[in-house]
């Protein structure tokens, strides 16, 4: 009896940060593993002397004969734990799996794994949009301002939504109710759980943040398996959390420069957003790595036609041109949206004059995936819906929600002519909003509130009409949506457009709290809101609130009711055919 309880206390050992684990076994329990994809298999067990004292069984078979990569036992990994690594395993056969990990004398870890093989392939290609951070909300709010809203009807239909397929997808990760863009785009990208930060791996306890086990991007996959080509558009930086979420495997989002490395690594045909610096030698001016590795030069030599501004790449894809692979850096942060660049120049308009519009990234990308004949995975985001919601700056976050309804038209133009292309527009996560109503100037009072119109004095907003892209041609009108965020630090709500620039809601107080950003209080109608988050929150946070999907194309049909977001990945990996025998 003694013995028996000193060896559960032994394999309750404490870790590092005082959480008591016993064996973990990755992938968790209930991954979905398509059959024929890579993945590092992984035991962490309390520490150990040596492999004897512990086993590894798949479907009652020792794992090592199963999985039939070379297997690692680390007696002692980062001083802290024991573990079996099985690096670059696959499972040809799709099944139930049930592993069992046991440490001498202590309750064996079970979990449950299902492979799953593909039908036939339905699609040439994939073209995955993402709407990062697109609610409901801001569907609706990029319709009445798109397409007018009068009497209660739309002017029209928004490409996003005029799909004949339709799901909700939930978006929580491994270790949290909320996501994080990271560990959400991994789950479309891999069909693997994960946790927030994280990238193309599963979160163990690795001290590195590159060292944890490794699961298969769908852009390594096509290209393994299919020589199939791939394209990452964003308006982001390229090293952020849904791009880098098709070529990466990190801990760590904030890990730009190993990143690029793996951006060489994968060589996506088409790669365009912003960022450069973390692609220059660190001797380059303005360069923000710590090596000398020059990328720019790297992919250059690798055959990448380089391009800096919308002219370059409209010269690049000029008709009868001859690039097979393109890379093109826009800014050397997170590109400006399309309200900067189209009406209020602000941001960093004029120090990149001649950015590209999301339309035209795609159009130029779709130029050249199209001409390779085994077909493409192309994903494109359109990320400041995200970043300028979480500034509470919502004018901005629908004029790229009509943008990307501009590039999505494009795609499903592009799609209808061979219906050969599956094309899937989906957010990685939600935020807290929703439109409560409009804000009128020409209601009486003084104060944000009795301008506020609610029910039937919410009076249509009186927005122009919108230019041929849908674009209103102003958002300084006089009756205004009323969109409101339900998670937000201490601000000042101006209730108007915030035509300075990118709105700035709070800035660290000398407690380092994050408190109001003065700027924003002396507005006519300026209101003070205190916040409703942790005061260590400068930003609107994500929601745990179910996201919408629609698709159209070979595959599409399998989108219905709801579903996880790891099955995104396994209905294109159907529409693919991927793991053909
Ligand atoms: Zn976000």
């Amino acid at each position: 009896m003694i013995s028996r309880i000193s060896a559960l206390a032994a394999a309750l050992m404490l870790s590092a940060a005082g959480t008591a684990f016993g064996q973990t076994i990755y992938p968790l329990d209930r991954a979905e593993i398509l059959a024929g994809s890579q993945f590092d298999f992984k035991v962490e067990f309390p520490p150990v002397q040596d492999a004897s004292a512990v086993s590894v069984t798949i479907n009652g078979q020792d794992a090592k004969s199963v999985l039939t990569q070379p297997a690692d036992f680390l007696p002692s990994e980062d001083g802290e734990r024991s573990a079996l690594w099985i690096r670059g395993a696959t499972l040809a056969k799709p099944g139930k799996y049930v592993v069992e990990a046991t440490v001498r004398g202590a309750e064996p870890v079970r979990v449950t794994w299902e492979v799953f093989a593909t039908p036939a392939r339905k699609a040439k290609n994939v073209i995955l949009f993402i709407g990062d951070g697109m609610s409901v909300a801001h569907r609706t709010a990029a319709r009445i301002l798109s397409k007018g809203l009068k009497e209660g009807r739309y002017g029209g239909e928004l490409a996003i939504d005029d799909m004949p397929y339709m799901a909700l997808v939930s978006t929580s990760g491994t270790d949290s109710v909320v996501t994080d863009s990271a560990n959400s785009m991994s789950a479309y990208t891999t069909g693997h759980k994960s946790c927030v930060n994280a990238l193309g791996v599963y979160c163990a306890h690795n001290k590195n943040t590159l060292d944890h086990p490794k699961v298969e991007t769908i852009a390594e996959l096509v290209k393994r398996r299919s020589d199939m080509a791939v394209g990452v558009v964003t308006n982001t930086e390229i090293e952020d959390a849904t791009p880098a979420g098709m070529v990466s495997h990190t801990r760590r989002r904030a890990d730009y420069n190993d990143i690029v490395g793996m951006f060489y690594q994968v060589q996506p045909d088409v790669i365009m957003g912003g960022g450069s610096p973390n692609f220059l030698p660190k001797s380059t001016p303005g360069s923000k790595r710590t090596d000398d590795k020059d990328f720019l030069k790297q992919f250059q030599d690798a055959g990448y036609s380089f391009v800096t501004s919308n002219t370059e790449l409209k010269a690049a894809v000029q008709p009868g041109h001859t690039a097979k692979k393109l890379l093109g850096l826009f800014n050397t942060g997170n590109m400006d949206g399309a309200l900067d660049r189209r009406l209020l120049k602000k941001g960093s308009v004029d120090k990149f004059p001649d950015q590209p519009d999301l339309t035209d990234q795609v159009g130029a990308a779709l130029d050249i995936l199209s001409k390779r004949d085994k077909g493409f995975v192309l994903m494109v985001e359109s990320g400041h819906i995200d970043k300028y919601s979480h500034v509470l700056d919502w004018e901005r976050a629908i004029f790229d929600t009509i943008m990307l309804d501009n590039a999505v038209k494009l795609a499903k133009d592009f799609a209808a002519k061979k219906n050969d292309t599956l094309v899937i527009v989906v957010a990685d996560h939600a935020h807290p909003v929703s439109i409560v109503g409009t804000y009128d100037d020409d209601r009486k009072g003084d104060t944000a509130r009795d301008k506020l119109g609610v029910y039937d004095e919410a009076k249509f907003p009186n927005y122009p009409p919108a230019d041929a892209e849908g674009y209103p041609t102003s958002v300084e009108v006089s009756r205004r949506l009323a969109f409101v965020f339900g998670a937000f630090p201490d601000h000042c709500d101006t209730i108007r457009p915030h035509t300075e620039g990118p709105n700035v809601p709070a800035v660290k107080g000398d407690d380092g709290k994050y408190i109001a950003n003065e700027k924003n209080c002396s507005g006519p109608q300026a209101v003070r809101r205190t916040g409703n988050l942790p005061t260590n929150q400068p930003q609107d946070v994500h929601a745990a609130d179910d996201v919408v999907l629609t698709a159209i194309g070979p595959g599409a049909e399998q989108f219905h009711g709801r579903i996880d977001n790891t099955r995104v990945f396994r209905y294109m990996a159907n529409a693919l055919g991927l793991a053909k025998p």
